[in-house]
């Protein structure tokens, strides 16, 4: 058979030619559903079959590990080789982990460094702000933090901002930014942002490990390039390289994928300069257009190319479709939010029901992840499979959390953040004078905080009962980090819950919350068993060089923990199994890059979507709307556009007027199911919301202390004090250790008693 006709068909000429291409630089640039990721997997296939390629030459950017792999899944398809080992198919963060593995001592990293999430990173900030005495309302550490981020995003580093540093604020984020710099390199750890710009840092300090990767890769491809930013977009020039006379090795062969009109991460540095000036930075390089789309029906494919056009400073595109027009775009009016997650359950059981479509290929999207609650409610009552990608994050909750702090400690002792996590977790007396003497005693030795722990007996102020609590615990660590190097993350996992009593605190409780939290643990063990069966070393460079063959290596702990650490909120979304798949929930940002039969866009309304902080800003506006786009194009036959008359934000109601993007679809596309809500159309007073049309009645509570109830975007919580009658009881509610206690007024609380 002719492998290169078969690579080629299923492709129209342009697309032949983007997969074809060889030499010089290449961008594509097209719409939504124009095969730009069918492009590029065929790309990589073609370069093995045809160009001689070897596996080990290929590094494919993908935008998450789940896109990374579905494209080595579908380039095996089509290879038919077992080559996904070798080939470096991977995200931007995992590839630059690899990367800092190997040569990160260099910087004087530890090979196991920690990586920080958000959330780790945070906690650090606050820290540092502490340490550095400052004002948390002058300068609250989460706006340094999201700062900090910013500039690593543009490579900024400490030195570079303290020189620039103008006005007050800006020199105390300087020395905040130095501080939290300092004490992620003395814990090992990097944040998330380090990953990409020490990585940068490394390829520009050492000329030779440019080389060496350069030497490896000769083909580098990027998928969602629109949303690279400039960090990332500095990454990839330095690994495929200059050329020119001086050049030991030639530049690698580039081809990157985007569409300015899906760049919806803005806010996190992502900027479509790095589309829309390729050309400029890139002057030989070839750009290649697609129009057709073969993903959506036309009249879905109208309803986004009439909103996207309203953004200014955009090149016009002319994304048409030969699948004629489908089924009209349904709209609905909801009287709130519990109506409209009735609706929406309501049809897609009438569409499974008449067999139009199965669970598994229905999505629904809404903006922010609080919008999720309420779906999630109507989808437990009827009983139809689900699941949400993101929202509180398995991988957030609190035990999970302590957990991964201990393994944590256990790869990298000095990880700071994650050991005063487990200080005192579960309680062994080591209270919070005991820790801010160890950090005092820490600072003045100049010693990190492990190692001033491990010298508690020098440290003044700490009462007998604490040093003796502290060193049970420097003990404890010390027994567990002993069966690291035999044990399986599995094993290590279950010894941690065994032996720090966390299990047994638990067990011992009366609380609910801590039988759901034993459950998430068993689940968590379970997590490393699959990460044990599942897992595949990476193979060595030699290896790689040398081709696909597999060497099985033992799993690590540090090998866990970085795969845990590098899933991200879209890598959570179902497969569809063999019952017909579960309907997935989730935020539109996790929607790029997918595709659903049928698709309900929720939630339109100007406040909601387009989110309220964007409202004035013009900037923020286009991107919202290219958010819009991107949630419209995921439909592939049936769009459901809904928004709600009422609200209830923070237990009081909010009218919203109908958002702009809504008006933007042309009138004839939308067939309204209800154009008004009735409530609206009663009364433009604000009252509550009405009893909802599918789902039960809200009753209002009777709470008394003890009482377990769960609130609409708070999760479960414990009834603390009741206070009054009838319409004015009050009540306090705690609602755990991340979100701390609340008072609602009880009949306008989006509370249920359970
Ligand atoms: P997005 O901008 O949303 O990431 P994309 O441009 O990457 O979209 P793909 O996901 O690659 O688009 O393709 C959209 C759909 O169209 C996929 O189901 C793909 O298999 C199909 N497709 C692409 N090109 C062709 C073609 N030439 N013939 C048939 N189907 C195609
Ligand atoms: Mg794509």
């Amino acid at each position: 058979m002719s492998s290169q006709q078969s690579l080629l068909d299923g492709l129209n000429e342009p697309q032949r030619s983007a997969v074809t291409h060889s030499g010089g630089p290449l961008l594509i640039v097209a719409g939504a559903g124009s095969g730009k990721t069918r492009v590029l997997t065929h790309r990589i296939a073609y370069l093995l079959a045809e160009r001689g390629v070897r596996p080990g030459e290929v590094l494919a950017i993908t935008f998450t590990n789940k896109a990374a792999a579905e494209m080595k899944e579908r380039i095996e398809n089509i290879t038919g080789a077992r080559v996904a080992n070798a080939m470096w198919v991977m995200t931007f963060h995992s590839a630059c982990v690899r990367i800092l593995r190997r040569e990160g001592n260099r910087l004087g990293y530890p090979s196991s460094f920690t990586i920080y999430d958000s959330a780790d990173s945070q906690r650090l900030m606050q820290l540092v702000c502490r340490e550095l005495d400052l004002d948390p309302k002058r300068y609250p550490p989460k706006s340094f933090s999201a700062q900090v981020s910013n500039l690593k995003n543009e490579l900024v580093d400490y030195d570079t901002f303290a020189g620039q540093a103008q006005s007050d604020q800006e020199r105390k984020l300087a020395e905040a930014y130095t501080l939290y710099q300092r004490r992620l390199h003395e814990a090992g750890a990097m944040d998330f942002d380090d990953l990409i710009m020490v990585t940068v840092n490394l390829l520009h300090a050492f000329p030779e490990v440019a080389e060496h990767y350069r030497r490896r890769f000769r083909h580098v491809l990027v998928d969602e390039y629109q949303d690279t930013n400039h960090a990332q977009y500095e990454l990839v020039r330095a690994l495929v390289g200059e050329g020119g006379p001086d050049a030991v090795v030639p530049p690698a062969e580039l081809c990157v994928v985007g569409d300015a009109d899906q760049s919806i991460y803005a806010f996190r540095g992502a900027t479509i300069r790095n589309i829309l000036e390729f050309e400029r930075d890139y002057p030989d390089a070839r750009t290649i257009l697609l129009e057709q789309n073969y993903r959506s029906s036309q009249n879905i494919l109208t309803a986004a190319n009439a909103v996207i056009a309203r953004n200014a400073e955009r090149r016009p595109k002319n994304l048409w479709s030969e699948q004629g027009d489908g089924p009209a775009i349904v709209g609905y009016v909801a009287d709130n939010e519990h109506d409209e997650a009735a609706f929406v359950v309501g049809e897609i059981d009438q569409l499974t029901d008449d067999g139009v479509c199965a669970p598994g290929e229905v999505a629904v999207f809404y903006r922010t992840n609080a919008q999720s609650r309420v779906f999630e409610d109507v989808f437990i009552r009827t009983g139809l499979p689900y699941k949400i990608v993101g929202g509180v994050r398995f991988y957030e909750r609190r035990e999970i959390r302590d957990i991964l702090a201990y393994l944590r400690v256990l790869a990298n002792p000095e990880d700071t953040v994650s050991l005063r996590r487990i200080l005192n977790v579960p309680k062994r007396g080591i209270g919070d004078r005991a820790e801010a003497m160890i950090e005092l005693f820490a600072a003045r030795e100049r010693i990190s905080f492990a190692q001033a722990l491990r010298r508690a007996e020098d440290a003044p102020g700490i009462a007998t009962r604490s040093l003796k609590a502290i060193r049970e615990f420097v003990a404890l660590l010390d027994e567990l980090a002993g069966l690291v190097p035999d044990s399986t993350p599995a094993e290590i996992v279950e010894a941690v819950l065994q032996r720090t009593g966390y299990l047994s605190e638990l067990a011992n409780s009366k609380d609910l919350q801590d039988e759901s939290r034993m459950e998430n643990l068993e689940e968590f063990v379970q997590v490393a068993r699959e990460f044990e069966n599942t897992f595949t070393a990476p193979l060595a460079e030699d290896q790689e060089e040398a081709g696909p063959e597999e060497e099985a290596g033992e799993p690590t702990l540090v090998d866990f923990l970085e795969q845990i650490s590098l899933v991200a909120d879209a890598d959570q979304i179902p497969d569809a199994d063999e019952h017909g798949g579960v309907v997935t929930l989730m935020t539109l940002h996790s929607a790029k890059g997918l595709e659903f039969p049928v698709v309900f866009l929720t939630g339109l309304e100007d406040g909601v979507f387009p989110h309220a902080r964007t409202l004035g800003d013009r900037t923020a506006l286009e991107e919202e709307r290219r958010l819009a786009y991107v949630g419209i194009t995921r439909a592939q036959e049936r769009l459901f556009l809904t928004r709600s008359a009422v609200r209830s934000a923070w237990g009081t109601p909010a009218y919203n007027p109908a958002s702009r993007f809504l008006d933007e679809v042309p009138k004839e596309l939308i067939d309204w199911r209800r154009a008004e809500s009735t409530i609206a159309a009663v009364s433009s007073r604000p009252r509550m919301p009405s009893v909802p049309s599918r789902g039960r009645p809200r009753d209002v509570p009777t709470l008394s202390p003890g009482d377990k109830v769960t609130h609409d975007s708070f999760g479960m919580g414990t009834v603390l004090l009741v206070d009054g009658a009838g319409d004015r009881t009050k009540a306090r509610i705690d609602f755990g250790a991340d979100i701390g206690e609340k008072d609602f007024l009880v009949k306008f609380a989006p509370i249920e008693k359970l």
